[in-house]
This record gives C-alpha cells, structure tokens and sequence, in this order.
C-alpha cells in the first residue's frame, strides 16, 4: 500500500485554485496523481473508470454543485473518501453534506492551503481504516462460516491473517506466533509469500519477552541506525532493536499481543521498510489485533474439539476393533488404518515383537506407498530391537517422539523418501513389551503430548486385544490338544488297529505342532538298537521312516530316556548337551528337536519324537506335556493290548473246552438213550413175569418168597419208571410233544388215586384240593401226569413218616397252577436253583438214602416250559417244600377260555 501513488480527482473551476491546491498538496504527498475535472463530460468518464482514490471539491461549480458530485460519487464508490470546499458562512449546505457523506471539508479562505494536506491525508487515512476493518470483517465472517462448515484449519487462518495484514495494514512483513498455556510458541506463520523475508532476523526475543510480561501494544515509528527505537516504548521496556531486526531493514514496527479474556494468545508484529507507517495506525491496528484474537481462539477451540472428537472417535472405532477381531493380523491392519484414516498421517505402522522377543515384524501398515514397484507385502519389514527410532522406542519401553529426524542421533534412514517427524509409541503388557506403534509425519513437528496420550491410550487398547488375542489362541490350541489327546485315547482304548492309530496320532500332532517332523521309534528287546516305525512329515521334508540306529551312538538320548523324562533341544547346533550327535543332527537336517520316553513294562519301548528342520523352534511347556501325554497314552495302549493278546488266548482255550464239554454232553446223551432203548424191551419182559410171579399166575408163592417177590417187582417197577423219564426227557429235548387241551384237575385226581397205596405204605397223609370248572391247560395228558408223578414220589421220599402232601390245582391268573406241598425235609436255599438240573442231587451223602439219580425235577422242568410254563420251588429246610408248576390255558375254540 505504501509504495502506490495517491490518485485525486480535483472539481475546482478556478484554474488558479487548482494550482495553488495541487502545489500544496505536492508539499505533503511524494507519489500524487492528480485528475484535473472541469465539465460534466470529464467527471463522466472518471467516475465510469473510477480510478481514483480520492476526490476533492468545490461546492461551487459552473456546471454543478459539489452536493451532487459528492452523491454521484459515493454511488459509484461508497468507500471512497471525499473533501469539499464551502463557502464562507454556508454551514447548512455543510451538514447535509456531511449527512450525504462527506468525509471532510474545508471553508474557502486563504488559509485553507494550509490545512488541505492534513484534511486530504486524514480523510484519506480513515477511509482506508475504514476500508481495512471492512476487509477484516469480511475475512473474519469467512473464518466463522467455514467453523460452522466444519472446515477450520488453524494453519491455514495464520496464514490468511499474516497475508491480511500485509493487505490492509501499511507493513511488509507480518508474522504471528501462537503461544501455549505456558508461553511457548506453539505455532506460527509468517511473511507472505510476493514479500522478500527479513526472515528470522526479524525475530527480536527482547521485544516479544516484553510483549509476554506486559501485554502491552509496541508502536515503534523509526529505528535509528544504532537500533534506538523511536519513540522510546517506556519503563521496563526494551529501547534498542536487536541487531537482527536492524540489519533485516526493518524500520518501523507494531507488535500487537493478541489477547482473549485477559490472557495473552499470541503475537502480530508488523514489520515496515518505512518510518512512521504505522504512526496513525493504533485504532485500526488494536481493532485489527482485536478481530484476529478471536478469529484464531475461535479457530483454536474448534481445531481443539475437532481433535478431541477426533481423539475420541479413533479410541472408540479401535476398541470397536479390538473386541471384534481375533485374528491379529486383521487386527492390527485394521488399528493402522483407522489411525491414519483418523488423523491422515502419512505413515502408520503397527509392529509386534516376534517369539524369540528380539524382532519387531510389522503387521499393520497403513499409509504411502513404500516404494516401487508396490508397496511390500505385510511382515516383509522387520526390525531389530534397539536399531532405529522403532527399536529405541522398544528397547525403552517409553514413547519417542522426534520433531525432526534428520537431526534424531536414533534415526536410521530408509531406503524410501524420508519423513520430517516420527511418534513411536511401545505397546506394553504388564510392563512387558509386545509391540510398537510407529507414525510418521511430512510435517516437522507434527506430535506433540496430546498426539502421544492419544496414541498410548491406543497402544494400551490394542495391547489388551494382542493379549485376548492370545489368550483365544492359546485356549483354541489347548483345546485341540486335548481333542488330539481324547481321540488318541479313545482310539488306542480300542486297540483294533494300533499302527493306524499311532500314524494318526503322530499326523494330529504335526499339525498341531506345526512342526516338520513327528514320529514314533521302537527300541529293541536287548536296548541295542532303535528303527523309527512311524512317521509323520510335513509336505517338502525328507522322511526318515524306516531308519534305524544303535543305541550306543545315541547314548546321551538313550540316558535321558531310560531316566523317563522328555529331551528338549532348542538349537542342535548350539546345546553342548548334543555334542555327540549334533553332525547327526546336522546331517538329519534337524534344528529343534524333543523326544519323550514309551515305557513298556520296565523297559523302554520306545520314544516319541518331534522335530523342526526350517527354523529353530524354543519348546512350550505345554508342548512337552503333549507329547509325554501321547507317550503315556501310547503306553497305556500297548499295555491294552498285551492284555488284549493274552485275554484272547484264554478265550481261545475256553472255547476249545467248551466244545469239548459239548461233545461228551452230547455223546452221553446219546449213549444214555441207547441205553434206555435197550433196556426198555428187556424191562418190560421182566417186569411182565414179575408181576405173574407176584400175583400166583405162574403158581403159588410160598410166604417166604412172596416178600422178595414183592421187592423184584417194586423196583422193577421203579426201573421202569427211570427208563421213561431218561426217555422222556431225552425225547422232548429233541422232538417237542404234541400238545392239546388238558384238564389239569383230572391228571391230579388220577394220581392222587395211583398214590394212595404208596402214601399209606409210607404212613403220610395226602391231600387233594381240586376246585371244579378250572379251564384245561396246554398240555400232555402222559407228560402231565409224569410231571406229577415226580413231584410226588419225591414228596413221599422226603417226607418222614406221619407227614402231609398236598395237591393243590388252582387259578392263578389267566393260567392254572398245581402246587405240591410236603411236611418233609425241606431243601437248602442256595441249592433251589441247582436241583433242576439234570442228575443233581442235594448233597448225596447226606441224602442218599432216598435214592434216585436226579433227573426228575429236571423232567418236571422240561415239561413245563415245553408247554409254556413255569416251575418254582418254595421251601424251608426241616419244614417242607412246595412245588408250584403254572401253566397256560389252552386256547381251545370248542371248550373256550374256560
Ligand atoms: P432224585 O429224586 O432222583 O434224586 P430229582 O430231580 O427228583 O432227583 O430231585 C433232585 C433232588 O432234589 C433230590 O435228590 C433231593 O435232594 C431234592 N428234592 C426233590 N424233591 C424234594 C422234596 N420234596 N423235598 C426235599 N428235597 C427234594
């Protein structure tokens, strides 16, 4: 603004006036350029052009007044300032000027040539103050709507107030500084850019530090060559200018402090190549500084919330994250780009320390594109521990925060364009180290403490997710071990095949290891040598099954096995404990290896065997439980199946036995009913004459032979008796009896009769209870009758003398029962089931004396359940016994049910 010209447009009719007026202002004014008007025409045309700045003139004009260019002017230009010259004593013609909007005006008189300049250049100088605050309005109302658009940068508004200012206000050179809670600058803009920079020489501490403590306006209107600043700013105040700022030219100078609410915000300095610019400038400079503190605190607010929100949103989205995924690489992808997408840092990586703790491996990464030809897949960048500013951080456990890394003694170059700052955040879990959050900014500076509480709520987030994440993980694999372990058991529980079972087993554990190679190597009876009988190997690893070994070249393995524990190697070429064998490791291609002992019996059976070729693997305690629980498995199954063998070859002899046994039952059988074939002719001739002997048909018997006689045909007849049951029995074993209808109470009643004799002779009473209308059961009439004819010589036999039987036929249910009762002897209770067994007797030497050979009670069981029924016995030992037979009732359409 300095530089330019002033362009006055002169209504004067008088030429004399014109001259006197534009040689005094010519005194005041170095650049001037003045448009002469002297008709209509003319005043026409500039006002079309309008290029002027300022308009002075005569109220009285040959072809107008001064009241109507005043108004033609301000309609075309509102701003712009215009002086007139009254007459003497027309003070009305004053006023309604000025209410038309006269800025000034001078009464025609001599000595008016000497106030005009100093009328012109404050008419001007208001006008422009005017103008200023009018574009810092307009600014000002910009910087609210795009706050209310949501679009407020606080970078951006500096910028725009330094290049305000160098518009609106007389400098050359603007800077402004922000200044946080504790008087620091947090950040600042300066010089516009069409302007050469006294750069930072222009910075003068003292000015500032004085500006900080007294919040006091500096209006500086010259700075001697010595640096004397003029006028002196007062008590406690600096007086010289820092050689810096007199050698960058500066010769006039405001500093503004930029005050909200009593505290001190920031500060503008003006800076003018000019003296004196900023002189008259005080009320538009403290209404300008007054204007911007607000525009930058409101911008300072909003940049505050929109970051707060920010915040907020990026720790909600990643615990969102971290509770939803459980698979961490997804994971900390996802963590990455949310940051990014957050708060669009150019780089943001998200590393985890690998098994051995001494790498970090990246595994989320989001961000430019690292390099041609793409960017490099996950995981490909890895870092050591307390290399770089990553692996300082980690090394640390503390964040790192670097403003500027090309000056950061831990900033370690990449081989991709550089970054200006870098926040490294570690991710700790119980103090322990699990990962690092690396972003990196283009800008320098670009972190500070709210970016790094922010990030370490996010690393405290995410390293509670890696911790989930691993407890899952950990859970999901012990449950697949103890999947591997249930099926291996409930398999070799079974025992049917062991080879498959120990193939699958050692296949599950593979996996379940992920390791290169699982096996399973017997050792011989004499513990002289080893061959490895199963295996199992990843796709691409050279099997070894088949493979055999003396136990002497392995004898440190052998000496730990024998002792029953595992042996776990971490680094075959490494443990001092494998000296031995670690070229056979070598050879094997085996880097980390465990095995554990199967014991059979006493000896070592074997060993189970685990191996990993490609990479070192360190041993969980959990692993090593694994397999020592296969082994025990394993050990439990091979003592399954020896007993299993051994069970087998009983069985086998058992079997033999019994058929054996079956054989004989069968031939005695046979050799029984041969005999009772033959004897029955024989039996029934002897009997015959017998019974002529007996009863005199073949002569008298003399009394002395009638009682042998008597005795022959009894036991004859008893003789006869056994033979029909052994066939009996032996005939409906193979060919069941024909069955019908049988009235029960008739079969009884006809044996109650047959017995009375034999009863009498042995002096026991019988008893018949035999109720009318009972239905006929399902039956034989003969095989009815033996039945009962059993059960009651055995009732005879063993009862003594003086003692009841009883036979009862009743109903019991849908069917009939005949029970046999007797006072008699009674039988043992443990030997009621027995006595229906074919030839057993109750105990022989005590009741052998009733004779008999044990086959009766096995008849009367044999008939009974040919027909459908059943056979109990109830007795008391000394009190007597009661045989119950119960029997269906015959289905017979003609008799009915009944
Ligand atoms: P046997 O009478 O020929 O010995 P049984 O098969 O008829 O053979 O009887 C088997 C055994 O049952 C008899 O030896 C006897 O010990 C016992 N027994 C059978 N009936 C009675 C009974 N009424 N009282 C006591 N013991 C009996």
């Amino acid at each position: 603004m300095t530089g330019q010209p002033l362009r006055i447009l002169l209504l004067d009719d008088n030429p004399d006036d014109r001259a006197m007026t534009i040689d005094a202002l010519r005194r005041t004014f170095s650049a001037l350029e003045i448009v002469q008007i002297a008709d209509a025409e003319s005043f026409g045309r500039s006002l079309e052009a309008g290029d002027f700045d300022l308009a002075l003139t005569d109220y009285q004009l040959h072809w107008t007044d001064g009241l109507t260019v005043l108004r033609a002017i301000k309609d075309a230009k509102p701003d712009c300032p215009v002086v007139m010259i009254t007459a003497a004593g027309s003070e009305e013609i004053a006023v309604e000027a000025m209410k038309a909007g006269l800025d000034d005006y001078l009464v025609k008189s001599p000595r008016r040539w000497d106030r005009l300049p100093t009328a012109i250049q404050s008419a001007w100088e208001l006008a422009r103050q005017h103008w200023a605050l009018g574009e810092a309005e307009t600014w000002y109302r910009s910087v609210c709507e795009r706050e209310a658009a949501g679009s407020l940068e606080l970078g951006q508004v500096l910028a725009e107030i330094v290049a305000l200012a160098s518009q609106v206000t007389n400098s050359d050179y603007a800077s402004i500084m922000l200044l946080d809670e504790s008087g620091n600058v947090s950040l600042s803009a300066e010089n516009p850019s069409d302007v050469p920079s006294p750069g930072s020489h222009a910075r003068d501490e003292d000015l500032t530090n004085w500006i900080v403590r007294s919040h006091e306006t500096i209006i500086v209107d010259a700075i001697g060559d010595d640096g004397r600043l003029i006028p002196d700013p007062g008590e406690g105040a600096p007086h010289l200018a820092s050689p810096g700022l007199v050698a960058s030219g500066t010769r006039a100078l405001a500093g503004l402090p930029l005050m909200i609410r009593h505290r001190l915000r920031g500060i503008l300095y003006l800076h003018s190549l000019h003296p004196g610019a900023f002189r008259d400038q005080q009320p538009l400079l403290s209404t300008f500084s007054k204007q911007i503190a607000i525009a930058v605190e409101n911008a300072r607010v909003f940049q505050a919330e929109q970051q707060q929100s920010r915040r907020l949103t990026l720790l909600a989205d990643v615990s969102r994250i971290v509770a939803t995924t459980l698979d961490i690489n997804a994971m900390l992808q996802e963590v990455a780009e949310s940051i990014r997408h957050h708060f669009a840092y150019p780089i943001v990586g998200l590393f985890t320390l690998d098994d051995e703790g001494q790498t970090l491996i990246r595994r989320g990464y989001s961000g430019i594109s690292m390099g041609p030809p793409k960017p490099p897949a996950l995981e490909a960048y890895s870092q050591p521990i307390g290399q770089g500013i990553i692996g300082h951080a980690a090394r640390t456990g503390k964040s790192y925060l670097t403003g500027d890394v090309t000056t950061d003694p831990y900033y370690k170059p990449p081989d991709r364009a550089p970054m200006r700052s870098e926040a490294c955040i570690p991710m700790l879990d119980g103090g322990r180290l699990v990962g690092v959050i690396d972003v990196e900014s283009d800008r320098p500076a670009d972190f500070d403490e709210g970016t790094r509480s922010l990030l370490e709520a996010v690393a405290d987030i995410v390293s509670v997710g890696l911790r989930n994440v691993s407890l899952y993980e950990e859970s999901q694999h012990r449950l697949q071990e103890l999947t591997l372990l249930n099926r291996i058991s409930v398999g070799f529980g079974s025992v049917l095949n062991i080879d498959t079972l120990i193939d699958g087993a050692l296949e599950g554990l593979r996996e379940l290891a992920n390791a290169d190679r699982t096996y399973f190597s017997t050792v011989d009876s004499d513990a002289r040598a080893w061959e490895r009988a199963h295996e199992s190997v990843a796709p691409d690893i050279e099997p070894h099954i088949g493979m055999t070994g003396t136990l002497d070249n392995w004898r440190i393995e052998f000496e730990r096995l024998l002792t029953g524990q595992p042996f776990a190697v971490f680094d075959t070429t490494f443990d001092p404990r494998v000296e031995d064998t670690r070229e056979m490791y070598r050879l094997l291609g085996v880097q980390s290896m465990l095995l554990a002992p199967v014991q059979f019996g006493n000896r070592l059976y074997g060993a189970l065997g685990v191996e990993y070729c490609r990479e070192r693997h360190a041993w969980h305690p959990d692993e090593i439980r694994l397999l020592k629980g296969m082994a025990h498995q394993l050990e439990l199954a091979l003592d399954n199946l020896h007993l299993f063998e051994e069970v087998q070859v009983r069985a086998d002899e058992l079997a033999g036995a019994l058929a054996r046994l079956e054989e004989l039952d069968h031939l005695k059988d046979e050799f029984i009913q041969n005999v009772s074939h033959e004897l029955r002719s024989p039996l029934a001739i002897v009997r015959g004459y017998v019974e002529m002997l007996r009863t005199g048909e073949l002569g008298e018997l003399q009394p002395e032979q009638q009682k042998p006689v008597d005795i022959i045909a009894r036991r004859v007849r008893m003789l006869g008796d056994l033979v029909q049951d052994i066939t009996l029995i032996l005939e409906a074993e193979a060919n069941p009896p024909e069955s019908g209808a049988v009235p029960l109470s008739a079969v009884a009643q006809s044996a109650v009769e047959d017995f009375q004799i034999a009863v009498e002779q042995a002096e026991l009473t019988l008893q018949a209870e035999i109720p009318p209308g009972l239905p006929p059961v399902n039956g034989s009439f003969i095989h009815l009758r033996r039945l009962l004819d059993n059960l009651l010589s055995n009732a005879i036999k063993f009862t003594p003398a003086g003692g009841t039987i009883t036979v009862r036929v009743r109903r019991e249910g849908e069917q009939v029962a005949l029970d046999v009762s007797d006072t008699g002897v009674g039988i043992p209770s443990d030997q009621l089931e027995r006595i229906f067994e074919r030839f057993y007797q109750v105990d022989g030497s005590t009741w052998r004396r009733f004779g008999g050979v044990g086959l009766g009670l096995a008849l009367v069981k044999e008939i009974t359940e040919t027909f459908g029924g059943h056979v109990t016995v109830d007795s008391e030992v000394g009190e007597g016994s009661t045989f119950s037979v119960v029997l269906p009732t015959a289905v017979d359409p003609d008799l009915g049910n009944e």
